[in-house]
């Protein structure tokens, strides 16, 4: 499938807060003081995902989990998709963009202020590329900092996806990460029209260099080291890791089924059952 002038995009719905007017986010703040922020990227993926994918699947995680809290009776709105993160060790692809860590912070602090400034008080931030989680902790601590009553989470739905891949998901027994398997699959689900899968190309990385990426020592995935990565394009030339060739419609929406319930889950637990 060729990507063209003429493809179409639907909203499938929920809406997200670019797509309500602002009577409606006002009558909404009415039933909810909760609101879902998804923090995405502009990045390179490989040859066959485009360069949205973090952003899209942000959006996606935000828009399937607000459907899924509103049927169990917890209303949410799904805020706007922050299109930019710190995406500096993919410069060496074209098209990517990147902030400085800085100004993430301070676009993340600034749109949560706002939203708290019109009656949010539970802001949830959802990220799309666990590149920008370091700069999401800081923002959500600010927050906390400067307001009274404002209660911030970030959510980091890795560590329960990794869990799930480890338990079975998937395919590939092999080391699948960034433009791979899984994110493939994802974007498969949503976006086919996107993915051009002939384009995929496979490559893996080294035991040692895996590791520092995607590995359940990573804190990523709930472990407990960091690595900060300095070069995509010199770890893999190809800007993608894993077998792209293997990712179905069906275990895309497997993955986002296990990141939804883990949202859903907490998000109804910390902002609903356990509301004052
Ligand atoms: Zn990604």
């Amino acid at each position: 499938m060729a990507r063209n002038a003429e493809n179409l995009y639907v909203v499938k719905a929920p809406k997200t807060l670019y797509e309500m007017t602002s009577a409606e986010v006002g009558a909404a703040l009415e039933n909810t003081k909760t609101v879902l922020i998804p923090v995405g990227a502009t990045e390179d993926h490989g040859a066959h995902l485009p360069l949205g994918t973090d952003m899209f699947e942000a959006r996606e995680i935000c828009r399937r989990a607000g459907a899924a809290l509103d049927a169990v009776g917890c209303p949410v709105v799904i805020g706007p998709t922050i299109p930019f993160g710190v995406s500096t060790f993919h410069m060496g692809f074209p098209g990517t963009i990147t902030l400085t860590s800085n100004t993430l912070i301070l676009v993340l602090k600034e749109v949560m202020m706002s939203l708290y400034q019109h009656g949010f008080r539970n802001m949830c931030l959802i990220h799309g590329h666990d590149g920008n989680l370091p700069q999401m902790m800081v923002a959500a601590q600010d927050v906390v900092n400067e307001t009274p009553d404002a209660t911030v989470v970030v959510m980091n739905w890795m560590v329960e996806l990794a869990k799930a891949y480890a338990a079975g998901l998937g395919k590939s027994r092999k080391g699948e990460s960034h433009g791979g398997e899984g994110e493939t699959a994802r974007i498969i689900a949503t976006h086919p029209e996107l993915v051009d899968i002939a384009k995929a190309r496979t490559f893996y990385l080294q035991p040692h260099e895996l590791r520092k990426i995607q590995s359940p020592e990573h804190m990523k995935s709930g472990g407990g080291l960091f690595y900060p990565t300095r070069s995509y394009k010199a770890l893999t030339p190809v800007g993608s890791i894993g077998d792209p060739s293997l990712a179905t419609e069906e275990t895309g929406e497997q993955g986002y089924d296990v990141i939804v319930n883990w949202l859903v889950g907490i998000i109804k637990r910390d902002f609903f059952d356990e509301a004052t």
